[in-house]
């Protein structure tokens, strides 16, 4: 490469981190849900899924931008490529779901697919799983409030206000957990007042169960 052209191309990097913060700082939303699924609960119903039967716990739903109340999707046509996604093979449990969650969440993000996947990797490995959930065995029978205790105690960057739960089969099971990001996607922060409600009216009973890892 000739000095001119590298040169030149150190020139452009200012210019492109300029553009990626203004992109970021552009889109229209508030601030960032980490999704997290856990994925014994979703293999109950799938068990041939290709994910199942791995002894995985909490794998990555998705990242996404979100409204005080609700959230914007499928805010652009641009695709996310498949060599792209292969360079990070362990991030999504499926690349189906990688697909849409960049088509459905990651477009509105105003983040390019490398950038936005590179965030999720991020965001998705800053996150411990406390050790009663690593490998569980058995069962957990836990509520909503021992459960953040216990994930801010493996993640003391977080506090309890940036999570929020979701349980299925009527409140009885735990689902997913969704841990709240600024808009820059890095400081956690506080769940807007919807997710809070949204996350008592789900999971706010007495106790649920967290299934064992298979
Ligand atoms: P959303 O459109 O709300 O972002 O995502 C919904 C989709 O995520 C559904 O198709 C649902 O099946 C999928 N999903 C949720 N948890 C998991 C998971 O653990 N593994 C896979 N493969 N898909 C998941």
């Amino acid at each position: 490469m000739t000095g001119k052209l590298l040169k030149t191309l150190w020139a452009g990097i200012p210019l492109l981190l300029s553009t990626l913060l203004m992109a970021r700082e552009t889109a229209p939303f508030d601030f960032y849900v980490l999704s997290l699924s856990w994925s014994p609960e979703y293999c109950v119903i799938r068990p041939e899924d290709r994910q199942c039967g791995r002894g995985y716990g909490f794998v990555l739903h998705g990242l996404w931008p979100q409204y005080e109340k609700g959230w914007p999707q499928n805010c652009g046509a641009e695709k996310l490529s498949k060599p792209l996604l292969q360079q990070y093979p362990a991030l999504y449990p499926s690349e189906k779901l990688a697909f849409h969650e960049w088509s459905k969440h990651g477009t509105c993000s105003g983040l390019a697919p490398e950038a936005y996947l590179q965030l999720s990797q991020q965001l998705k490995q800053s996150f411990k799983t406390p050790v009663e959930l690593d490998h569980l065995i058995q069962p957990l029978r836990i509520n909503a409030r021992q459960l953040s205790q216990s994930i801010v105690a493996a993640n003391p960057h977080l506090n309890i206000e940036a999570l929020a739960f979701l349980c299925t089969g009527g409140g009885r099971f735990l689902q997913e957990i969704h841990v709240c990001y600024d808009k820059q996607g890095v400081t956690p922060i506080s769940c807007s007042s919807e997710m809070q409600r949204q996350s008592l009216k789900s999971c706010g009973q007495k106790d649920f169960l967290i299934r064992n890892v298979r």
